[in-house]
């Protein structure tokens, strides 16, 4: 497991930033050199706000764009960044008012201004973010690479000519009357349609990958470029082409120097910096207006107004004091949560990525997997899971219960969600409202369902055999009346092996008769002139023992978690898979007993010399079998055998051969440290049962780690 990636550099120029927008609105230098203050604030400080941008595309955009996270992800930040807009708005309305900003208007410039521009003048960035972001998720449905930065491009292109380029526009009437007729809508291009798209996306493409160039290149490419875009201001300043002075032909370039200079650098950054410099941008205007007001009460404006380097002094120094008590304040409401705390289970992404590729290549044409999801994705986590498999491209769930889907489109899954097991018809409504597909258990069920008198999606369980759900697959009569339901939509028929994990002869046969008998079902469906739905039967063991075997979806669950039921592979052709799971606990205490003394529920461990024990923080409440007397942790790599009964919330072991082992060390209950690996078939075979269960056992209070 690799380091996850350190933003330092980020976050100390974070703090840079917003020293510079301060200067952009309170020019420093004026007082001393107005050249020397528009090279400062007009060119320079001209980085932060795309640096913002960038920062944002990194986080916010780059994975939902490669399709590693869904759209609710990016939709969640984007609602993040409207309410704090939400909040500087209400923050601003005194000071706009009591400014004169908003005298005479309308509810439709009001309109544009909460869209466009912001109701104070900094504020602008929160619209544009937020425009920006969506703008350019919905250009990348339809574009990739290049194409996606050309548009961006253009775009900046467009709102460059409305910006410091103006001058040139505005030689040519018929193009200044269209740029004119856009500023009757905003007033700026530099807004959420020219110029945040592109930053958003060179953010989104810099930060997914390892940094590149080596930083002396970057480094003189950066100065370069900012000596060059210096000339660009000055020279559009002199030929008085700036209708505003935000955006440079250069800006863009000197920006990919910079922000790969960023990514590459990694200091000790501290972890306030990032709420900081939002608030001091923020707030930064309120204190401008505070230390006016402050300066005429004391009779200081000399000193602390007009010269303009002390007063940008006073307002950086009181904007983060502000920003510091905000930030903490906030942090005190919203304290961390736990994370690694007692007990907890971590997901290797990469793992589950390699299974579903593996499995994948293993399934016959037009055949798509449709994950098992169900008991909580067989203990690692329904949402982690589900989230994980989706920006892998998986649009095909299936669970057990109403609740389990339910569950899944509250975390933001889309596609189709088949509920394997029975819902009771009295719960129609809800499966229709969150759009779930439901399961006729058999004929009963799907008249039943179709009596609830709403036009519902179902597939039909068919039983070719294992005689547990499933309408049995002679009843050819019941089945075709099930596709005539009034209120039924059969989008899918699927029927289960029960036999496909066993290689005896029998099984074999006993799997081939469920086929051909499924087979011909479908056959006389077809010769009934019924159009087939969806087509599934295969689940892990059969879709690794039997790959020929075909359809339109296979349901695989243990495989895809990297494991079978047993630890047994007959079909030695089946590709190697990974476990995505492992469990992970803490040493509470170590405690020595004399040679003699007995330990834990019914002292049913008694010391045969003097013992040192380590005290586990998980139990049979987390789902460790009580019957794993016998097995085995890893700590600091090493073998440590379990004793006595394992309790509800603790689990004693032996480390009397372990004198290293401390209390808050880690303990491994399944996974690997050093040279030594505890899998989930060691816990299943020590307690006499499959994988599946000892996995789906894992409970909701094991907090659910990705790396
Ligand atoms: C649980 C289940 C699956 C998944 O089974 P695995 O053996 O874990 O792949 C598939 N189909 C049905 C009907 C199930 O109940």
């Amino acid at each position: 497991m690799g380091n996850p990636p350190r933003y330092g550099g980020l976050d100390a120029f974070k703090v840079i930033a917003a020293l510079l927008v301060v200067a952009i609105h309170t020019s420093p230098l004026t007082t001393y050199s107005p050249d020397g203050d528009f090279l400062l604030t007009r060119s320079l400080a001209r980085v932060a706000v795309p640096f913002f941008f960038m920062v944002t595309g990194q986080f916010v955009l780059g994975k939902v764009l490669q399709g590693r996270r869904p759209f609710s992800a990016l939709w969640r930040q984007v609602k993040k960044i409207l309410l704090l807009y939400l909040v500087a708005v209400v923050l601003y309305l005194p000071v706009g008012l009591y400014a004169g900003h908003y005298q005479g208007l309308s509810p439709l410039s009001a309109l544009r201004l909460l869209l466009f521009d912001g109701t104070f003048y900094h504020l602008w960035y929160f619209p544009a973010c937020a425009t920006g972001l969506l703008l350019v998720y919905l250009l990348g449905r339809v574009l990739r690479g290049r194409g996606l930065l050309a548009v961006t491009g253009l775009l900046y292109l467009i709102g460059l000519f409305g910006d410091s380029y103006y001058g040139l526009t505005a030689a040519l009437p018929p193009l200044a009357a269209a740029y004119e007729a856009g500023f009757q809508v905003f007033s700026y291009t530099r807004n959420g349609l020219f110029m945040a798209p592109l930053f958003l996306l060179l953010g989104a493409r810099l930060g997914s990958r390892p940094p590149a160039g080596r930083p002396a290149v970057n480094g003189l490419g950066l100065l370069l470029s900012l000596v060059l875009m210096t000339g660009e201001a000055f020279t559009l300043r002199h030929f008085a082409l700036q209708r505003h002075d935000s955006m440079y032909l250069l800006l863009p370039v000197v920006m990919v120097f910079l922000y790969r200079l960023l990514l590459a650098w990694s200091p000790q950054a501290p972890a306030f910096c990032r709420p900081v410099s939002t608030w001091v941008y923020i707030l930064h205007p309120a204190m401008i207006v505070v230390i006016r007001g402050a300066a005429e009460a004391v009779g200081l404006t000399a000193v602390l107004v007009d010269n303009s380097l002390v007063h940008y002094l006073a307002v950086c120094l009181l904007s983060f004091l502000a920003a510091a008590v905000i930030a903490w304040a906030l942090a005190r409401l919203r304290p961390p949560r736990p994370t690694r705390g007692r007990a907890w289970i971590q997901l290797d992404q990469d793992a589950l990525a390699h299974n579903v590729s593996a499995l994948r290549s293993l399934l016959p044409p037009g055949c798509q997997l449709m994950p098992a999801v169900k008991a909580n994705a067989y203990g690692h986590g329904a949402l982690p899971i589900a989230r994980a498999l989706a920006a892998q491209g998986i649009s095909a769930f299936c669970v057990a219960c109403l609740e389990e889907g339910i569950q899944l489109r509250k975390g933001g899954i889309r596609g189709e969600i088949l509920i394997l097991g029975y819902t009771p018809p009295s719960q129609v409504p809800l499966l229709r409202r969150y759009k779930l597909t439901q399961t006729a258990v058999d004929f009963s069920h799907a008249v039943q369902l179709s009596q609830a008198g709403k036009s519902l999606p179902v597939h039909l369980a068919v039983d070719t055999g294992m005689h547990r759900l499933g309408e049995p697959c002679h009843h050819l009569e019941e089945i075709v009346q099930i596709f005539t339901m009034k209120h039924l939509r059969v989008e899918g028929i699927f029927t289960h092996l029960c036999t496909a994990d066993s290689p005896s002869p029998a099984d074999r046969a006993y799997v081939q008769r469920q086929v051909q008998a499924f087979q011909q079902l479908l056959e006389e469906l077809k010769n009934r002139g019924i159009p087939l739905p969806k087509v599934h039967l295969q689940a892990s063991h059969g879709l690794l023992n039997y790959p020929d075997i075909s359809g339109d979806y296979a349901r695989v669950g243990i495989a895809l978690y990297g494991l079978l039921s047993t630890q047994q592979d007959w079909n030695a052709a089946a590709p190697p898979l990974r476990p995505v799971l492992s469990l992970h606990a803490r040493v509470a205490a170590v405690k020595s007993l004399p040679a003699g003394a007995g330990a834990g529920y019914g002292l049913a461990f008694v010391a045969q010399r003097p013992t040192q024990v380590a005290v586990l923080t998980i139990g049979y409440g987390d789902g460790l079998p009580r019957s794993l007397t016998g097995g085995e942790v890893l700590l600091g790599g090493r073998r440590a055998p379990i004793i006595g009964r394992i309790c509800m919330d603790q689990t004693l072991v032996d480390v009397t051969d372990l004198p290293a082992v401390q209390p808050g060390d880690e303990a491994i209950l399944i996974g690997s440290a050093g040279q030594e690996t505890i899998t989930a078939y060691d816990l299943a075979r020590q307690t006499d049962t499959i994988t599946n269960e000892i996995l789906s056992q894992l409970g909701t209070r094991l907090e659910r780690i990705l790396s």
